[in-house]
């Protein structure tokens, strides 16, 4: 029998909200394998489309097509083929840079990112990870990549009851692979690096940051060095903390590599934020790029703190007119939210602040409208007035 599962009133009216996701307590009924692709029916037996089913995360079906037509290898191609195609059109100033964005385009639980002649992919379900082998076929078609490297070692995997694990699994991937972005050359790790070896979400931003950056420069949370490589030619001075001791080697590395001066320290942000002030130290443009601080709901009270205490001190940090550059990753902290935060630590440092820019992730991250789950990466540029 054909594999189905079929949804309740409120599963089929979020299937026609257009959302992709369908959680378990939506479903009525289940007939169907782990990982399959299953037809989708409401209480009467009308098909209402195909998706991925998984017997384990609370996400159970996430939705490939509406109403008959088929999920198939064909239209796998065309969604693969779609996705490259839009990223070609960005004509984006780098050689890194994501291919295939989830949701967003179609290809619900699945990521591809582009590194030079390599591309990394994260299979994030039971049904997309099914189709790994078509997928890498398809993209050995359309890409004719070098080599295909699977990072699937993020922690959401397990909530699929799929393991973490790296694998080639096509042609070969070398420890490090060179790349360039904004004019900024890098060796990426893609075997151990953090996501796929960048934080290419970032590329717009750090792109728009440059444009204000200006006399001395404190790159937060700077990982290998995106920020501040990327302003490093605009400003006088730059320091870079990160807690990481292998980010900070990176850093410097790619400072070497690409002829800057980075004075780059393993430290915690929170107390080197404290120690500046202590210092009186003074800067022109701040970099704040933390991890997601709320990881849940539940967390978020305790991010909200954190995220104000840092936005606090780099506004007493930056000399009048100077420039904040303040992103949030964290999908439960709502651009509204981060505003509210913002303004709230402009208040207790009693300073003026404009906004100049409202920022997201990357072009090639697209948001898909009507699902805020993929609204992830918020960028603030504010400016010290007094
Ligand atoms: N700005 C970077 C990406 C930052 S990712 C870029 O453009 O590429 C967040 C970084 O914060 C990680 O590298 C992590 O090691 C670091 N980190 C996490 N908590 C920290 C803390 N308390 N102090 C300093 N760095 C921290």
């Amino acid at each position: 029998m054909h594999a189905t599962v079929t949804v309740s009133k409120r599963g089929e009216e979020r299937v026609a909200s257009g959302h992709p996701w369908i959680y378990r307590t939506d479903v009525a009924a289940v007939t169907a394998d782990a990982g399959s692709i299953v037809s989708v029916r409401n209480a009467r037996g009308r098909v209402l489309g195909q998706a991925l089913f998984s017997d384990r995360s609370q996400i159970t079906l996430r939705m490939l097509t509406r109403g008959e037509s088929p999920a198939d290898r064909a239209l796998l191609r065309r969604r693969l083929e779609a996705a490259i195609a839009f990223r070609h059109r960005l004509n984006v100033n780098a050689s890194a840079f994501r291919l295939v964005h989830g949701e967003a385009d179609l290809l619900p639980s699945l990521v591809v990112d582009r590194y030079g002649d390599y591309l990394v992919l994260q299979t994030l379900s039971q049904g997309m990870d099914a189709l790994t082998p078509t997928i890498v076929e398809l993209l050995n078609e359309l890409v004719a990549p070098k080599g295909i490297l699977a990072r699937n070692d993020p922690r959401a995997r397990l909530l699929e009851g799929l393991e973490q694990r790296v694998d080639v699994l096509s042609g070969d991937v070398p420890p490090t692979v060179p790349v360039h972005e904004l004019g900024v050359r890098y060796d990426v790790d893609v075997w151990h690096g953090q996501k796929t070896g960048l934080f290419l979400d970032q590329r717009e931003n750090r792109a728009a940051a440059a444009g204000y950056a200006t006399g001395r420069l404190l790159d937060c949370f700077s990982y290998n060095g995106g920020f501040a490589l990327a302003l490093a030619g605009h400003v006088r001075e730059a320091m870079a903390f990160d807690i990481s001791e292998d980010a900070v080697e990176r850093i410097g590395h790619n400072a070497t590599r690409n002829g800057v001066a980075i004075d780059a320290r393993v430290g915690n942000v929170f107390d080197e934020l404290r120690g500046l002030e202590r210092l009186r130290e003074r800067f022109d443009t701040i970099v704040l790029d933390p991890p997601a601080f709320a990881k849940t709901r539940a967390s978020v009270p305790k991010a909200v703190t954190g995220y104000k205490e840092i936005n606090l001190r780099a506004l007493k940090l930056l000399n009048p007119g100077g420039t904040l550059v303040t992103c949030s990753c964290s999908y439960h902290v709502d651009e509204a939210m981060l505003g509210e935060i913002l303004y709230e630590a402009a208040v207790d440092a009693q300073i003026p602040v404009s906004v100049v820019e409202k920022r997201m992730q990357g072009r090639d991250h697209p948001v898909l409208l009507g699902v805020p789950e993929t609204y992830y990466l918020k960028c603030f540029i504010l400016r010290k007035l007094a």
